[in-house]
């Protein structure tokens, strides 16, 4: 995949668009990695303390074991992320699986099978395609590990912009199902789960969910970026 669209698409930074290489010198300067004391569930930094949770994650109770960000939410990350998924910046999806895969690899996570989080069909037929399964399946080559598609939105769901965290909690559950047939696929395997944003982490456990009932060992979400608000 990696080389069709190297072929159609001419590089460019995955932050600001500009031709040439990703990232650009510019946006360089302005990415901030997320790095240091981590929350050992959601992965944002928690400075200097002792407690091993942020204070969003003491409260929940989230079915995955680990999300692993590469960014926040914010500036140039913002911008490259708004270019894949609105303005069919795919390329994209090199750099930003590149640093996703990178970061799983320093976590020492071992995992039998990726997959990623499922678009609705109302969306997928505006998009033409799900980025997060682009970013899995690229992570997944670099890994080596395959990517299965395992999971399917049932019914609609409202978009998640305005809704508070238990509003999406409430809007997102049952909406997710395995697929037909792939009990034995995941039955004690490790998963890793690919989305492109972390919010809430409303839909990631959900999905986290789904895939523990059917027998999955555990699951790690791999995402590129977090935000700060609202959790
Ligand atoms: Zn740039
Ligand atoms: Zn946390």
């Amino acid at each position: 995949m990696e080389k069709i669209i190297e072929f159609f698409f001419p590089p460019r930074c995955a932050f600001c668009g500009r031709l040439g290489k990703s990232p650009c010198d510019n946006c360089k300067k302005n990415i901030k990695f997320i790095s240091g004391n981590t929350c050992q569930k959601c992965g944002i930094p928690i400075g200097d303390t002792t407690l091993l949770f942020c204070p969003s994650c003491l409260r929940e109770n989230f079915a995955f074991e680990r999300v692993f960000p590469v960014f926040y939410y914010e500036g140039v990350v913002r911008r490259g992320v708004h270019l894949f998924k609105y303005r069919g910046f795919y390329q994209n999806a090199i750099t930003f699986s590149r640093l996703m895969a990178k970061k799983i690899i320093e976590a020492g996570i071992n995992a039998d099978i990726i997959t990623f989080v499922p678009t609705s069909y109302e969306r997928f037929l505006q998009r033409g395609f799900n980025h997060s399964s682009l970013l899995a399946k690229n992570i997944g080559k670099i890994l080596k590990i395959p990517t299965v598609d395992l999971l399917a939105r049932v019914g609609f769901t409202k978009p998640f912009y305005n809704l508070s965290r238990q509003e999406r909690q409430k809007e997102i559950k049952g909406k997710i199902e395995l697929k037909k047939g792939y009990e034995n696929i995941i039955k004690d395997k490790r998963v890793i789960l690919v989305d492109d944003i972390f919010t809430t982490g409303a839909t990631a456990n959900e999905c986290s969910k789904v895939l523990l009932k059917n027998g999955a060992k555990c699951v790690f979400v791999s995402v590129l970026a977090i935000t700060k608000l609202t959790r």
